[in-house]
């Protein structure tokens, strides 16, 4: 799954004005149209067939279901679009599989995009909630040691750090407006600000892999969060 990830990073050519994102982040603006990069990079179709694949080599997906998600009329581009304004997890579980599917496709090219806008992962100096070169909002938060957390945004993985505790959007700290609940079995907490409905999934940095996998293993709280109405 890492590879066929790795693979599309490696040849989608996302269009970047790379010195243009560079100087909006400077002046405090989101780098790039998001929207507008990913139709940059082309037809998704290709891609999302190769993660089908390596969906089924990992035990996700069982050879029958690939066929029959492959032959039903799946429109990748909906998927991907869908991801990107925030629709829901869906319940049925081969949907859900889609969407995780073009979520992967979508996430190799903005991540792409966003890595020739900067290579080192961690942004310094960028103190907004939403990401600096694609302009998603976080859905992790890393704890680092002292009181600061790293956040990575949703879509391209971009990381960038916060001092503040709580709800990032509205800045509350207080419980129980905020709300957390420890899932030990996946090692997250899942902060829930009801406040202004928005959610995270928070845990140390220590011990951490890929974001693909991450998120996979996460998807759980996701579905607990959504169906009280909150989103990322
Ligand atoms: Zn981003
Ligand atoms: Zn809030």
């Amino acid at each position: 799954m890492l590879r066929a990830r790795d693979e599309i990073r490696a040849e989608c050519q996302p269009l970047v004005d790379v010195e243009h994102a560079q100087a909006r982040i400077r002046s405090g603006q989101v780098g790039y149209d998001a929207l507008r990069v990913l139709r940059s990079c082309g037809d998704p179709m290709p891609y999302f067939t190769r993660v089908l694949d390596a969906f089924e080599v990992a035990g996700f997906l069982s050879n029958e279901d690939r066929r029959s998600l492959l032959q039903s009329e799946l429109d990748v581009d909906d998927l991907v679009s869908g991801w990107f304004t925030g629709d829901r997890t869906p319940r049925d579980p081969s949907r859900r599989i889609a969407r995780q599917a073009a979520i992967v496709v979508g996430n190799a090219f903005l991540r792409s995009a966003s890595a020739m806008v900067e290579p080192a992962s961690i942004w310094r100096g960028w103190t907004r909630i939403v990401c600096p070169c694609c302009g998603g909002f976080p859905d992790i938060a890393l704890r680092e040691r002292g009181a600061q957390r790293t956040l990575v945004c949703a879509r391209c993985d971009a990381q960038w750090r916060t001092p503040h505790q709580g709800c990032l959007s509205c800045r509350t700290v207080d419980e129980p407006t905020i709300a957390r609940i420890t899932n030990v079995e996946v090692g997250y907490d899942l902060v829930m600000c009801n406040g202004c409905g928005r959610f995270l999934k928070e845990r140390p940095r220590r011990g951490i892999e890929s974001f693909i996998v991450e998120r996979a293993l996460t998807t759980e709280l996701d579905l607990a969060a959504e169906h009280r109405g909150l989103r990322i």
